[in-house]
């Protein structure tokens, strides 16, 4: 037994059976979203018995759809840091500045929490074999949580799909495809291969379970801000999972009386050559309309129509947040700006917060006493790495070598 009551459409509100393996609404094809008897929840658990739990994305396994007896597909997914930024908060002119660096997950990213809940959750539904488009750290995800469990696992990504991730897939021993285009045309073939295969389809958001993955993070936050929530939320967004699911964690909370208070306003940050939420945000549009040509060296932001437009949508004018799109240059300039004043090698996604952080603090959209929450989806890791300086190479007699160093280091 679960303390889970039911999944609801999260357009039209038709009620769903929590039993049954599920995707989209049946009445209106929307996204669905589970809901849980929260009065229950509160009287199961404790904050203080909460303390006293082991760390990791099931620690209030209440909030998670999970039967009592289930045992999750893991690799120890879930609580992560949330370090404070102090240098990079001085360099920016802001007072408190955090990230909760996702990057510390198996596989390198915050898709190890929702292809980890999605993977066990469909399973014990029924679910015998996967198929998932991707840009890249979300098929790589699958593929793992599939082999940890003894499953099948097909992964479609374009072409240009940083390596490592294609080759986490691989190695793991999923069916891996690639396509000309965008993880759009890898999702059309999904959406046919699926049902011809039999297999789950796990496209962002088209199944309710990796959604209550990515909400944890909202969960952790809470916590570790000792049952607070910041001013300002920043969030990579490609398909919107983090920007559902976050401010999900903290409603669930709130309801239960262990939050007060307003839901930070939510910042949607994407790239210049992908921003479908911010054209929509801007445009004051219900839902956003497909970005043609989508181009960005941060693959998880390519995503040219994610399918929860209307919600993110939605969360961003509720809360009264914003969206904003940042260049390729000044991706790469963030994320050695983060890497020199605080030593994390963040993904290039994650990184476009921090430029958009910069355009905030310019353009006077952010006061100088907020406390700034940014979401490290990744570690830059798995990228190919940026253009680096060449390295100095040591020739010579031991004194010779260490006059090169010493001139090298100090100038002198
Ligand atoms: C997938 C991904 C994103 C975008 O996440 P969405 O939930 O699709 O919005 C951001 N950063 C990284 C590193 C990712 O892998
Ligand atoms: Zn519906």
């Amino acid at each position: 037994m679960s303390f889970v009551s039911h999944v609801e459409c999260t357009i039209c509100g038709a009620r769903h059976d929590a039993g049954r393996l599920l995707t989209v609404c049946e009445k209106c094809g929307q996204m669905l979203a589970v809901r849980y008897d929260l009065e229950r929840v509160k009287a199961a658990v404790t904050k203080d018995a909460l303390r006293r739990r082991g760390a990791g994305m099931y620690r209030l396994r209440e909030l998670t759809p999970l039967d009592d007896d289930e045992e999750p597909v893991t690799l120890g997914e879930g609580g992560t840091p949330l370090l404070e930024l102090p240098r990079l908060a001085a360099h920016l002119g802001v007072r408190k500045l955090w990230a909760k660096d996702e990057g510390q997950n198996p596989t390198g990213s915050f898709k190890a929490r929702g292809l980890g809940m999605a993977i066990t959750r469909s399973r014990t539904l029924g679910a015998r074999g996967f198929v998932i488009p991707s840009a890249g750290n979300a098929g790589g995800a699958a593929a793992v949580y599939a082999a940890r469990c003894g499953l099948p696992c097909v992964v479609i990504v374009p072409r240009g799909t940083p390596p490592a991730a294609v080759a986490e897939a691989q190695i793991a021993g999923a069916h891996v495809f690639t396509i000309e285009g965008s993880i759009a045309t890898a999702g059309r073939v999904v959406a046919k291969a699926a049902p011809a295969l039999g297999w789950f389809d796990l496209s962002t958001l088209k199944e309710p379970y990796r959604l209550e993955g990515k909400k944890t993070i909202g969960l952790e936050l809470a916590e570790q801000l000792d049952w607070r929530m910041p001013d300002v939320l920043l969030y990579p967004t490609g398909g919107g999972t983090g920007l559902v699911g976050i401010p999900k964690g903290y409603e669930e909370l709130r309801a239960m009386g262990w939050l007060s208070g307003p839901l930070p306003r939510f910042f949607a940050v994407q790239a210049e050559g992908c921003a479908p939420v911010v054209k929509a945000l801007a445009e004051g549009a219900e839902n956003t309309a497909a970005w043609e040509n989508p181009t960005t060296h941060a693959a998880g932001l390519r995503v040219p129509s994610p399918f929860a437009g209307r919600q993110m949508l939605r969360l961003l004018r509720d809360t009264r947040g914003g969206a904003l799109a940042v260049s390729e240059k000044a991706i790469q300039e963030a994320q050695r700006l983060v890497a020199r004043t605080e030593g994390i090698w963040t993904a290039p996604e994650s990184a476009a917060l921090v430029a958009a952080l910069l355009l905030m603090k310019e353009g006077g959209e952010v006061g100088r006493d907020l406390e700034i929450m940014l979401i490290f989806t990744g570690t830059g890791l798995k990228y190919a790495p940026p253009p680096l300086d060449p390295s100095t190479d040591l020739a010579g007699t031991e004194e010779q070598v260490l006059l090169q160093v010493r001139r090298s280091v100090t100038g002198a």
